[in-house]
C-alpha cells in the first residue's frame, strides 16, 4: 500500500488491521481496506506467527476496534468468565453493549471517537437522563437520544445523513429524525460482524 493511501484511515494503516473506527463507512466501498486484497500496513508480508502471537494479535484487534485499554479489556473478560454460557461470546456482547458503540451503531456519529466524545461531553441521554460514561452498558428497553445545542444536533444529523442506507444491527431500532434509538434486545453473537475470533482471545486469556 502506498503510504498516502487516503482511503485507509491512519490508525488502521499504522496497526496493519481493519479496525472499524468509522462506523458504517467501514462496511462500505469508501473503506480503502475493502478494496485491497491484503491487510493495511506499509510492509505487507504473510503473517504466520506462533499460536501465542496469533492469539495476542486477535486480542489487540478487539481492543483497538472497541477502543479499550488493557485494564478495561481485562475487566470485561472477568465479567464474561463469570457469566453463564460461552465466555468468548459473552465478552464480545459486553463490548458491543457499550454506550459509545451503540451511538456509533445507531449512525448518530461518524466515528467511534466522535461517539465517545458525544457521550463523554454529556450529549447522550438514556431514558431522558444524561449518561456521560462511554462504557455504560445498555439494556433492552433503553432509549437513547442525542441532545444539545444546534452544533451538536447538526453534527449528529450530518452523521445520520452520511450513514443513510446502511444496515442497522437487529438488536437496535433507530428513529433518525429525532436523533433517537432504542435497544430492542441484547445483541447476539451473529449481530456482531467484526471479524474477531473470540476463541483465540479466550485461549490466550485463560492461560
Ligand atoms: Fe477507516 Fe474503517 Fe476502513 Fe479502518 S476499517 S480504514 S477506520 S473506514
Amino acid at each position: 500500500m502506498a503510504r498516502n493511501d487516503k482511503n485507509v484511515c491512519k490508525l488502521c494503516r499504522r496497526e496493519g488491521l481493519k479496525l472499524f473506527l468509522k462506523g458504517q463507512r467501514c462496511f462500505s466501498e469508501k473503506c480503502g481496506v475493502n478494496r485491497r486484497d491484503y491487510p493495511p500496513g506499509q510492509h505487507v508480508r504473510p503473517k504466520k506467527g506462533t499460536d501465542y502471537g496469533t492469539q495476542l494479535r486477535e486480542k489487540q484487534k478487539a481492543k483497538r476496534i472497541y477502543g479499550l485499554l488493557e485494564r478495561q479489556f481485562q475487566h470485561y473478560y472477568t465479567i464474561a468468565s463469570r457469566q453463564k454460557g460461552n465466555t468468548g461470546e459473552n465478552l464480545l456482547i459486553l463490548m458491543e453493549r457499550r454506550l459509545d458503540n451503540v451511538v456509533l451503531n445507531l449512525g448518530l456519529a461518524l466515528s467511534r471517537f466522535d461517539a465517545r466524545q458525544m457521550v463523554a461531553h454529556g450529549h447522550v441521554y438514556v431514558h431522558g437522563k444524561r449518561v456521560d460514561i462511554p462504557s455504560y452498558l445498555v439494556r433492552p428497553g433503553d432509549e437513547i437520544q442525542i441532545r444539545g445545542n444546534d452544533k451538536i444536533k447538526k453534527k449528529a444529523t450530518d452523521a445520520v445523513e452520511m450513514n443513510k442506507g446502511q444496515s442497522l444491527p437487529g438488536w437496535l431500532e433507530a428513529t433518525p429524525a429525532d436523533l433517537k434509538g432504542k435497544v430492542i434486545q441484547l445483541p447476539k453473537r451473529e449481530d456482531i460482524n467484526h471479524p474477531i475470533s473470540e476463541q483465540l482471545i479466550i485461549e490466550l486469556c485463560s492461560k
